[in-house]
């Protein structure tokens, strides 16, 4: 028996994903927007969520679904995804 890579996330990761809070934690950690008291990273851009995405095994096109999602959401940056998309708990 071969050994595989497991397989690419063939779905969207959007905020009901079991691996959503996974992505959030990411997003919000040191190699990315590095979330302190009063400040963070953020480029205005989704470069950190982008990366975020394809480093959790997500192809392409989820990718793409996921980051329109995020927009549409009131995410047009990496902070931005984290306070308007991440729902308060
Ligand atoms: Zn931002």
């Amino acid at each position: 028996m071969q050994h595989q890579k497991p397989a690419a996330t063939c779905r969207p990761l959007l905020p009901r994903h079991p691996r959503w809070d996974e992505f959030v934690e990411r997003l919000a950690g040191p190699n990315a927007c590095n979330f302190q008291t009063d400040r963070w990273t953020c480029f205005g851009d989704m470069r950190f969520t982008t990366r975020t995405l394809r480093e959790m095994g997500l192809d392409e096109q989820s990718i793409d679904v996921s980051t329109a999602y995020f927009r549409d959401h009131g995410g047009y940056c990496d902070c931005e995804v984290i306070f308007n998309v991440d729902h308060p708990r």
